[in-house]
């Protein structure tokens, strides 16, 4: 079940950092917003609060307060700020530990994690962590309960831009990430949905599912997070495979493509110029 607050005009998200709680296995995740289509995220057990990629300090405050929860962990997908901005400053007054990848661009970072390393939080259950390479080069996602807290490689309907390394770092982490349980919830850090749909509309004209989840998509109310099992359908990047896909791809490129991940990168090409 996700609780959503009533509806919000965008202005009003700034006065209100909490837009939604969704109860999980032995922990709540809210939802916050920041800049202009970001969530941050706390991860509440008891009176304790882990901050994900805490981009605005000021914001992550605000909700501490208004949730009566204490600062005890930071974890850090990668190093954009709109990720890492308010880590430092909350880690410095909360005197709490920062997690995040082994990144010279990460300073703040003072118990760095790898691939296959359980982050132990007291009170919260165990986070595990992947690496997760293709929008950074040491991108990492983490791995609680039934959730994973993605950054910026998987968007609903969507994916992030490849800024490092190579397109099939990006793919094989989507596909790692597709192969998780189809209910698990992804916690991913920015509001792209309904771009993301429009994009898919022109790949996949004749798909129903697009359509669907669009009109479910409500105006003001975060459609993050969503189950891995409403991506199958309607996103693209994990669509490689598809016939209707492969064509789409292939006349947009120009080029006769028949393996996914030359699908994946023509596609990720096409979304980085589609207005
Ligand atoms: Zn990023």
């Amino acid at each position: 079940m996700i609780v959503i607050q009533a509806d919000l005009h965008p202005e009003e998200l700034h006065l209100m950092p909490i837009l939604a709680s969704t109860p999980m296995t032995g922990l709540t995740a809210h939802t916050l917003a920041a800049f202009a289509s970001n969530y941050l995220w706390l991860l509440q057990a008891g009176d304790s609060a882990i901050a994900v990629d805490p981009g605005d300090a000021d914001v992550i405050d605000r909700a501490l307060q208004e949730l009566g929860l204490t600062l005890v962990a930071i974890l850090l997908t990668h190093h954009h700020a709109d990720h890492i901005g308010g880590a430092a400053a909350l880690a410095s007054r909360a005197r709490c530990p920062v997690f995040g990848p082994v990144d010279a661009r990460i300073p703040m970072v003072t118990h760095a994690c790898a691939e296959g390393d359980i982050v132990s939080v007291s009170g919260f259950p165990p986070i595990a962590v992947w690496h997760v390479p293709g929008h950074t080069r040491t991108h990492l996602a983490f791995l609680v309960a039934d959730a994973i807290f993605v950054g910026d490689t998987l968007f609903g309907a969507g994916c992030g831009r490849v800024f490092e390394g190579e397109y099939s770092d990006l793919h094989g982490s989507l596909q790692r990430i597709a192969a998780l349980p189809a209910h698990t919830r992804v916690f991913c850090a920015h509001e792209y949905t309904r771009a993301n749909l429009a994009f898919a509309a022109a790949v996949e004209p004749q798909n129903p599912a697009i359509l669907a989840r669009l009109n479910d998509l409500s105006d003001g109310r975060p459609s993050v997070p969503f189950v891995l099992a409403d991506e199958f359908a309607s996103n693209m990047f994990l669509r490689c495979d598809e016939d209707s896909v492969r064509a789409a791809a292939s006349r947009e490129s120009g080029h006769d493509l028949h393996d996914a991940m030359d699908v994946f990168a023509a596609l990720r090409q096409w979304k980085n110029v589609y207005v």
